[in-house]
């Protein structure tokens, strides 16, 4: 059992996100159970005795990283077979999700998790990619993660194999799923309605799984994305922009979180705004597979109409790294290129993307995002005793601009110690590495996925 009360004690830099958006320096953070009892000065609490206590002299500590979409279901197993001169991996990806079994999934969801949290995430979004939650459950359990969980579905023909229903079922399976998985593990465990993307779902499927979110007061997440092309087809058919199109069914509102969104114009942009909806980004993603930021995202202005945005890392192999350092950084920078503006997306914006704004998209504010008294104690601690972090002013452009995931020394989940001095301890990475390198050639074996492994030759 982990002790009850932890002490962060005398920190570097504390880096709070609190509504002042403090930074403490020489700071202490107190820890009662699973939230934050006090946050200040390491003068002021000199006093305060704790079961535990964290030497933080060398640490800048920020709140747990938040990740608003990432698909960790097969991924790992397969990672990086996809060369760059593929084309659309998506045949493949669903091809080898599907054939998953559980003992497979649940290595490979193990591995997803060691690299989320040794990277500082304490949160993730998962669109519906996990086929077998029930045994996965004790991998989140282990890991000590909080996980949105639920089931894709869809009830149209895609370009590639997805889980197809009836729109009935597909509504009556989305509300089970939420019924069995919302609230488990003391609450980090959040099941929402995943209907997978409006060109894959009739707006019945959408406006019942909508229904279902609101009802239960959970959540709703969905990939949309929109183009010249398809912002033409849908004003032919429909009169109305694919985004005004979920508007005019009712399908957006504040507990929805659409995926990637890249494309929107100035009129969709609005409709997100207006409608409250929340948006996660995957700028890596959209990098990697060349999808034209330049021409395409729009994060700046859905921020200046205050939308909530959070950052995704897609899948491992799509961005293909979790470490939401990387992430954050590709957020800051992009945007400056794609405009020629240096002033677009600051480090500190890119930074509450993915803490305080990421959480509140997610509908978690309240809980987690900043370090504050009576939120949930989510945080990281990253080691300053590296050359990266050298020379040290400003803790934010340090982490923003010269660090990545390898320097977080320490992540702290409700007051749970999950990785410590580097470690984390649910699960011996050797043998799992191993395991998961042998179900990724199981798996190509079976389902006869065969891609060149290399454009070098590997003698
Ligand atoms: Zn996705």
């Amino acid at each position: 059992m982990q002790p009850q009360t932890l002490k962060i004690e005398h920190a570097h830099y504390v880096l709070t996100l609190d509504g002042g958006r403090r930074i403490i320096q020489d700071g202490t953070i107190l820890v009662d159970g699973p939230r934050i009892s006090r946050v200040g000065k390491a003068t002021e609490l000199a006093g305060a005795a704790a079961d535990r206590v964290i030497d933080a002299r060398h640490f800048v500590v920020v709140p747990g990283f938040v990740n608003g979409h990432m698909h960790i279901s097969y991924a790992h197993a397969v990672r990086g077979i996809f060369q760059d001169d593929l084309g659309s991996p998506l045949p493949y990806v669903f091809k080898l999700q599907m054939a998953m079994t559980e003992e497979e999934e649940y290595h490979t969801t193990l591995l997803g998790l060691v690299e989320l949290v040794r990277n500082g995430t304490v949160c993730f979004v998962d669109p519906g990619s996990t086929k077998f939650p029930d045994a996965c459950l004790q991998a989140y359990e282990d890991a000590g993660i909080r996980v949105i969980l639920g089931e894709c579905v869809a009830d149209q023909d895609a370009p590639f194999p997805l889980p197809r229903y009836g729109t009935e079922e597909a509504i009556a399976r989305t509300a089970s799923f939420v019924r069995k998985w919302d609230g488990r593990l003391h609450g980090r465990i959040r099941a929402w309605a995943m209907p997978f993307s409006p060109e894959t779902c009739t707006v019945d499927l959408l406006r019942g799984a909508k229904r279902v979110a609101d009802e239960h007061r959970t959540g709703l997440t969905l990939h949309h994305g929109s183009s010249d092309a398809a912002r033409q087809a849908s004003l032919a058919r429909l009169g109305l922009r694919p985004t005004e199109h979920l508007e005019a069914n009712g399908i957006l509102g504040p507990n929805v979180l659409l995926a990637h969104s890249l494309g929107l114009d100035d009129a969709e942009v609005d409709c997100v705004a207006r409608s409250g909806a929340a948006v996660t980004m995957c700028p890596v993603t959209a990098a990697k597979g060349a999808r034209g930021i330049a021409a395409h995202g729009r994060m700046p202005e859905l921020l200046q109409r205050g939308v909530r945005i959070a950052l995704g890392a897609d899948s491992p192999n799509n961005s293909n790294h979790l470490d939401m350092v990387r992430t954050l950084n590709m957020a800051a920078i992009q945007y400056k290129d794609a405009r020629q503006d240096m002033r677009q997306i600051p480090a500190e914006l890119a930074l509450e993307m993915a803490t305080l704004l990421g959480a509140r998209a997610l509908g978690l504010g309240d809980q987690i995002g900043s370090i504050e008294p009576g939120k949930r104690a989510d945080l990281v601690c990253f080691d300053t005793r590296r050359p990266e972090w050298q020379a040290l002013f400003n803790p934010v452009n340090n982490l923003v601009y010269n660090a990545d995931g390898r320097s977080v020394h320490t992540v702290i989940v409700d007051g749970q110690v999950v990785v410590d001095a580097y470690h984390q301890t649910f699960v011996d990475e050797e043998r799992l590495f191993g395991r998961v390198q042998e179900i990724g050639e199981r798996l190509l074996a079976r389902t006869g996925v065969s891609l060149p492994r290399s454009r070098w030759p590997i003698e």
